[in-house]
């Protein structure tokens, strides 16, 4: 019977830019060949200085129609703004495309598990930051383990947040079933699990949301799995996104006519 082992990281300090999160997780926890890391964006996001003051903000004229719009400080708005390669929806709350793929509630820019008057932004390219997490832990500790950066996430259809993962490394997102039989000998035509979100689910469960102070949190001994890494839907296969994109316009149009 295989017994999958879960442990958060415990004695983490307040992260600051320039510290080194592999390191410091790996003093705490030894970690070992197959393991898999999860390890909060935000932390990672800290740790490489994506954080900046509102004071440093200078909200535009879209910033502040919008921050006036859904009740939120323009500064903050700008933010979000800056962070996004695509706004998707502008309200109740902004819904944009990262330029990684990732679509996110505010951009996933954070006001929280950081000082008062500033915000974090998700990691830019959270794949390559996964990558280089991997591979200073082969170097430090000779180890391979796998690593997926997560964020906790809204979804649709459900209330409540879960945690997703923006970035992996050392196994692919995606275990494809494509092509298998069934206990009954049907070939399952459609299904594709995406394994890393469910790894950063319970990982974001055992992180906590407030004062936890769990960063990372480390899955030993999990089953291997194959597949591919197309976790984000291509814009033509998207139809969650055309949909709220149509109904966009038809209110910026209705707006227009009012006007
Ligand atoms: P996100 O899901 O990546 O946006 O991160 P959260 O703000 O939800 O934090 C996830 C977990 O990491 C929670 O247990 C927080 O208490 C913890 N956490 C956040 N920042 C720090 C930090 O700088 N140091 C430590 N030790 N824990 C942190
Ligand atoms: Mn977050
Ligand atoms: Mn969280």
């Amino acid at each position: 019977m295989e017994q999958i082992q879960v442990m958060g990281v415990r004695g983490l300090p307040l992260i600051h830019a320039g510290d080194n999160i592999a390191a410091m997780i790996c003093e705490r926890m030894p970690v070992q060949d197959g393991d898999i890391l999860c390890i909060a964006s935000t932390i990672y996001s800290k740790a490489k200085g994506y954080t900046k003051t509102l004071a440093s903000i200078t909200p535009s004229e879209r910033a502040q129609r919008l921050a006036k719009l859904n009740g939120e400080d323009p500064r903050f708005v700008q933010a979000v703004l800056d962070a996004s390669a695509d706004i998707i929806m502008e309200h109740p709350f902004i819904l944009s495309e990262l330029s990684f793929g990732h679509i996110g509630v505010r951009a996933g820019v954070d006001q929280s598990n950081i000082e008062d008057g500033m915000v974090i932004f998700l990691p830019p390219d959270p794949m390559k930051a996964a990558g280089e997490l991997q591979e200073e832990i082969r170097t430090l500790a000779r180890k391979d383990v796998g690593i997926i950066i997560t964020d906790t996430c809204g979804r649709s259809f459900r209330r409540g947040q879960t945690g997703n993962a923006i970035g992996w490394s050392g196994f692919c997102a995606i275990r494809d079933f494509r092509g298998d039989t069934d206990l009954f000998g049907h070939v399952l035509k459609i299904t594709e699990e995406a394994v890393v979100d469910e790894i950063a689910g319970f990982a974001n469960f055992v992180m906590g949301e407030s004062n936890n102070g769990v960063p990372a949190v480390i899955f030993r001994n999990c089953p291997k799995w194959t597949g591919h890494d197309s976790l984000y839907f291509k814009n033509d296969e998207d139809i969650t996104k055309r949909v709220l994109k149509k109904e966009g316009r038809h209110q910026e149009m209705a707006k227009n006519r009012i006007v």
